[in-house]
């Protein structure tokens, strides 16, 4: 019995450290007593769970609240310099990755140019790369690297840290968190990039305090992060949010990477605006866009889009208008399904976010339950098209805070490939 009652006291105090260093994370500065206030623990034990988490370096003290009359209390805060976590994103063009503190701030940042039609060796060797200059950073810091999100577009078992499928890279059955924790020797956890952007907003960004959202990525695919009842949906077998292969019209003309026709991602993703700028240059409409193109030696993609809106040219601001309301029509649906309080938009069109943003709201607005529509607010990410790269960061972060007496061990880098990427 007694056995029990260890392994059940051991438990309590793990579950109670990780309510503290929460609050804390949430709410900072903090003091004891409005801990214990939050908590419902005594004082007492509030004090000897802080004292575990400065001691582990967590958390350090920050002055001191002066609430009028008595003493001021001393407030605690998460101490940024606990470590650093490499966030990877492994984009369908680009390789993106970030080293990041507990604090969510940006020390160093790199990406570089892929082609998803180059072997699959060969843009995890990019990846590679970039972990490599990443770790030099932290050692230059001196700040112990916790451990190493990545995130992709694609179909991930969070368990095994395997990615099952991804249609717009056309990989399978990957190991990534085998390959990056062989590369690194930290704990490494993978996910989607849309629940690792979700992640993100939840840990660092916008909805840091709210308990349904759908982070929806938008670039060569869509995909949304469910955060539902304050945790993300995964689904029976982890793969929910495949959004952009939900079908919104009738449109069945274009084939779909997944094999099938009509998915929303080919009507709302960057290669449909692309489309759309196209068809109007090719019927001779006039654009700045040629120019631009030409003047900067860049293909007609998203940057070129973007400045030539900001001058105001018609035909960009045309076919943004009509790829935002093929967003608006997807996310309409989302909010029909979900009544959630915001929706965050984040992905590599975030680029031209502000352009498209004006007719995804009328589109919802026309295409969505009043009653809910009104409920739910629409925004771009605050980290612009690093939301998936820090919510690959935040992956890491959210495990520390679920379960922060493993950081000790994390250091040391025990990790069960066979069953799970995560801290031990
Ligand atoms: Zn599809």
């Amino acid at each position: 019995m007694s056995n029990y009652r260890a392994a059940d006291q051991s438990f309590v105090r793990g579950t109670n450290i990780a309510s503290i260093l929460r609050y804390i994370h949430e709410q900072a500065p903090i003091s004891r007593a409005r801990l214990a206030a939050l908590t419902g623990l005594n004082k007492s034990t509030v004090s000897s769970l802080v004292e575990e988490l400065l001691e582990r370096g967590l958390i350090h003290e920050t002055g001191r609240d002066s609430p009028g009359q008595g003493r001021p209390a001393t407030l605690l805060e998460i101490n940024p310099a606990a470590g650093c976590i490499l966030g990877i994103e492994l984009g369908v063009d680009y390789v993106r990755a970030a080293l990041v503190d507990l604090s969510g701030q940006i020390l160093w940042r790199q990406s570089t140019d892929s082609d998803p039609s180059h072997p699959q060796e060969q843009i995890i060797r990019q990846a590679l790369e970039l972990v490599d200059a990443g770790k030099v950073t932290s050692n230059e810091r001196s700040l112990p690297l916790l451990g190493l999100g990545a995130a992709l577009p694609g179909m991930v078992d969070v368990q095994s840290g395997m990615l099952a499928f991804s249609p717009n890279l056309q990989w399978r059955d990957t190991p990534l968190a085998r390959i990056f924790h062989e590369h690194t020797g930290v704990p490494v956890f993978v996910d989607n990039d849309a629940n690792a952007g979700a992640m993100g907003e939840h840990v660092f960004g916008l909805a840091r305090q709210t308990r349904n959202f759908i982070f929806v990525v938008a670039g060569v695919g869509i995909g949304g992060g469910l955060f539902l009842n304050g945790e993300l949906y995964r689904g029976a077998g982890g793969y929910a949010g495949e959004i952009g292969h939900t079908h919104v019209s009738s449109d069945s003309s274009r084939l779909c990477r997944c094999g099938s026709r009509g998915c929303w991602e080919n009507s709302g993703n960057q290669y449909a605006l692309i489309e759309r700028v196209r068809a109007r240059l090719d019927v001779g409409r006039r654009s700045l866009i040629p120019r631009l193109c030409a003047e900067q030696n860049l293909p007609l993609g998203l940057n070129v889009i973007a400045q030539a809106a900001a001058q105001g040219d018609q035909e960009a601001l045309s076919a943004l208008h009509d790829t935002g309301e093929a967003i608006g029509q997807g996310i309409a649906n989302l909010i029909n399904i979900f009544n959630p309080e915001l929706i965050v938009l984040g992905g590599a069109m975030i680029i031209v976010g502000e352009y498209l943003l004006p007719a995804i709201l009328e589109t919802v607005k026309e295409k969505s339950l009043p009653d809910i529509c009104r409920q739910t607010q629409i925004q771009l990410s605050g980290f612009g098209v690093e939301a998936v790269v820090i919510g690959a960061a935040a992956l890491v972060v959210e495990a520390i805070l679920s379960n922060p007496t493993a950081i000790a061990a994390a250091k040391d880098a025990r990790f069960d490939i066979n069953r799970r990427a995560r801290i031990k």
